[in-house]
């Protein structure tokens, strides 16, 4: 495997400016001092870096030529000297090369060491929600059989509105549109999602803890109805407002319909994801739903999306 020299030729823009920038950008990519650099730019070809890997050198080079250098790149029949290579890293964010000890990239303020924990959280947080998804699989299966079951009885009337229908998952099954004053209700096997001062709401089943049909406040008129929602744990709703009960007044459902929601709403809860016992206290930790078990303390975050648990594990 061959190697690669990088000669310096000139720069594109000699001014002070277009010095200052290639200095700073050679400074940042080596542990060249700026007499050695200056040295580097009165002289007419200069080696600045020898036996580098291929993938080295390419780094190399997009990064001194976008601060405005003109190389030449020369093949070098000995191997790459991984000895004397200097140690760059590439800035995830916008490409720019930095020494590997920078702490945050020149160019675009990236702090390195903050994007790197942010990384392991999102992956621990990836592995936690496959995994509970694994958990939820066969319960997940048994609803949506039971929601095309009866979306085969009971066809569904009108269409998803385009607001949310790029938001329902091809894994979940519509069975239920119920048309309320406050905007269409999209029932799931999953979830209940809605559009309510222009905020989508994803309201797992899991999460509610009752439907109520009428009663209430709100007069009656022709077929509208009231019906109120209570969830186990309060949601955000939009505004910086969240709400433990929803209100809507409902069109033309009928007795069926109301029973269905009824059960759906009344049959599931989420298991614990360390114990499976079915006895978590929500709150709301932000605007994320939280929930701890009462038998085990396992702390989760609710996935409102997705309608999972997902147990938060202690690092
Ligand atoms: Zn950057
Ligand atoms: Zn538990």
């Amino acid at each position: 495997m061959p190697s690669f020299d990088i000669f310096f030729l000139s720069l594109r823009d000699p001014s002070k400016a277009g010095r200052a920038r290639f200095t700073q950008t050679l400074a940042h990519i080596s542990d060249m001092p700026n007499t050695k650099i200056e040295e580097i730019l009165r002289a007419s070809r200069t080696l600045l870096f020898e036996r580098l890997s291929r993938e080295r050198a390419n780094d190399i080079v997009t990064a001194l030529t976008q601060a405005g250098a003109r190389l030449e790149i020369r093949p070098n029949q000995a191997p790459p000297d991984t000895e004397q290579e200097v140690a760059t890293r590439k800035c995830p964010r916008c490409g720019f090369i930095e020494r590997a000890d920078a702490l945050e990239c020149s160019q675009c303020g990236l702090v390195f060491a903050k994007w790197e924990r942010e990384q392991v959280r999102a992956m621990q947080r990836e592995q936690r929600l496959e995994e509970a998804m694994a958990k939820a699989v066969q319960v997940r299966q048994k609803w949506t059989e039971r929601a095309t079951e009866y979306v085969s009885n009971h066809p569904l009337r009108g269409e998803i509105p385009a607001a949310l229908a790029s938001k329902i998952s091809p894994q979940e099954t519509v069975f239920m549109f119920v048309d309320a004053e406050e905007g269409l209700l999209v029932l799931t096997s999953r979830r209940c999602l809605c559009q309510r001062n222009n905020v989508t709401l994803s309201l797992p089943w899991e999460l509610m803890s009752g439907i109520d049909f009428g009663g209430g406040l709100l007069k009656k008129r022709g077929d509208v109805s009231r019906m109120q929602m209570t969830l186990f744990g309060p949601v955000p709703v939009g505004g910086g407002e969240s709400s433990q009960k929803l209100v809507w007044q409902v069109n033309d459902l009928d007795a069926v319909e109301r029973d269905t929601i009824m059960s759906w709403a009344y049959a599931r809860k989420f298991p614990c994801g360390a114990c499976g016992k079915t006895d978590l206290q929500f709150r709301l930790d932000g605007s994320k739903v939280h929930a701890r078990c009462m038998h085990c303390a396992t702390d989760h975050e609710i996935d409102l999306e997705e309608a999972l648990a997902i147990p938060i594990l202690a690092n």
